[in-house]
């Protein structure tokens, strides 16, 4: 009998990442809404759809700084032969004038300024001039009724529906809210995700390395990863290999945070601080993923109150943390969040140089960088050192390429390709 696959502190046999994924992603579930300010919401998901209330622009509006006419009364006007109008008002942007325009007179106008009753086109500035008597203009170019007038409700009439419930907000969407006075909006909110290494090598004080001591880097990475995709990170240090300091840095961790971070402590086999905590306070998976690099990985809840808090077990070696992030800890973060679309984009790339691999039954994921060719399509080539430790030369990547089990991509052919951000 083999040991059970599932529940408390179990370690299983490898698996595909495809279950992994499935199995983390099955105990991601978006969090609840929340009513958030527009002006914070960027990067954030729609919980409910948006339907406008007011009309934008709230008036009809000069589109440029001019004249107000009525259009039929300047039909002559050409360069050579220019119409004199008298200029009986003015009207600059959040000022208002109820003169009502008649035929053959003209009010100054600036952009954004309400159109004057009686007014139906404006004649831009550039093809007027102001006589010398001050009191009249001279229009040298005959214009059409509706001219250089924003018509009110142009841009947004109310009652559209702007927004379906799962828009993720962008800044022009952020924009557009304001626009329409949907200053509070109902979001999926920021996920709080606490990241934490554990290590008694690790430092990170700028204190002279002792013997067997390293730079602690996997928190600041993380740390700036899980920003990246649109998350709050706590920064909760450096645990030491110890129980009862681990067990409570994990506790404080899950009641401050949605969902928590470690690296370190999840290898085959090991049974280190890391495993005996979690196996004894969370409902813990540890996995082996058929995948290289980031073949350890562990995924549970962790209780705290009435929640449960999601915890990613990520593996030691900086480049392992970093794939298994993109792989595992970043779709679930981005589903918590409400995203439909969890993953990166993945197209298929030229390798032009090739990316050689030896068959060993996982799918390897090489760091690679990538940029658009002259044929328009994406060319991807190796960042160099592979090795699971080497972060300088993965820092180098944009991409990841996806190397099935096999002998890799030959030169020249072609490989699917994940990519981080491509310029
Ligand atoms: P572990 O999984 O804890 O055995 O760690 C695997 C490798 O990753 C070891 O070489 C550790 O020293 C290294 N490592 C673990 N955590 C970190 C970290 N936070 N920053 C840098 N290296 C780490
Ligand atoms: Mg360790």
């Amino acid at each position: 009998m083999g040991l059970p696959e599932r529940g408390r502190g179990t370690v299983g046999s490898v698996i595909d990442l495809s279950e992994a994924r499935a199995y983390v992603l099955e105990r991601c579930p978006a969090a609840a809404a929340a009513e958030l300010p527009c002006r914070d919401t960027t990067g954030l998901v729609l919980a409910a759809s948006v339907v406008a209330v007011e009309d934008v622009p709230p008036f009809a509006n000069s589109a440029v700084d001019g004249y107000a006419v009525v259009a039929e009364s300047v039909t002559a006007a050409t360069k050579d032969s220019p119409v004199a109008l008298p200029v009986v008002g003015e009207v600059a942007a959040g000022a208002f004038t109820d003169r009502v325009l008649q035929s053959g007179e003209a009010i100054r106008i600036m952009t954004g300024a309400p159109i004057p009753a009686g007014a139906d086109a404006i004649v831009m500035v550039e093809d007027t001039n102001r006589l010398a008597d001050g009191d009249s203009v001279a229009i040298h170019r005959s214009v059409s009724a509706g001219a250089a007038v924003r018509p009110r409700g142009d841009d947004v009439a109310a009652g559209t529906l702007l927004y379906a419930a799962g828009t993720v907000v962008t800044p022009a969407v952020a924009g557009v809210l304001a626009s329409v006075n949907a200053s509070i909006v109902k979001v999926v909110p920021r996920v709080r995700v606490a990241v934490l290494s554990t290590g008694d090598e690790l430092i990170d004080d700028g204190s002279p390395l002792l013997p067997g001591q390293i730079r602690e880097s996997n928190r600041t990475m993380m740390l700036g990863a899980v920003r990246a995709a649109g998350c709050d990170a706590i920064d909760f240090g450096i645990v030491r290999d110890d129980e009862a300091a681990l067990e409570s840095l994990l506790r404080t961790a899950a009641s401050a945070s949605d969902a928590i971070i470690t690296s370190g402590g999840v290898s085959m086999g090991e049974y280190d601080v890391v495993k005996a905590v979690l196996s004894r306070i969370a409902d813990m998976r540890w996995m082996q993923i058929a995948i290289k690099p980031a073949k350890p990985f562990a995924f549970g809840l962790l209780a705290t109150g009435s929640r449960e808090v999601p915890v990613f077990g990520l593996p030691g070696n900086p480049v392992s943390a970093l794939v298994s992030f993109e792989l595992l800890a970043r779709p679930a973060l981005l589903q918590m969040m409400g995203h439909a679309a969890v993953d990166r984009p993945l197209v298929q790339a030229v390798a032009d140089g090739g990316l050689p691999r030896r068959p060993d039954g996982k799918v390897h994921y090489a760091r690679v960088f990538a940029a658009f060719g002259d044929d328009g399509r994406v060319h991807v080539e190796s960042v160099g050192a592979q090795g699971s430790h080497q972060l300088a030369a993965t820092s180098l990547a944009n991409a990841i390429a996806v190397l099935p089990d096999g002998d890799g991509v030959a030169p020249g052919g072609s490989v699917a390709t994940m990519l981080l951000s491509i310029g």
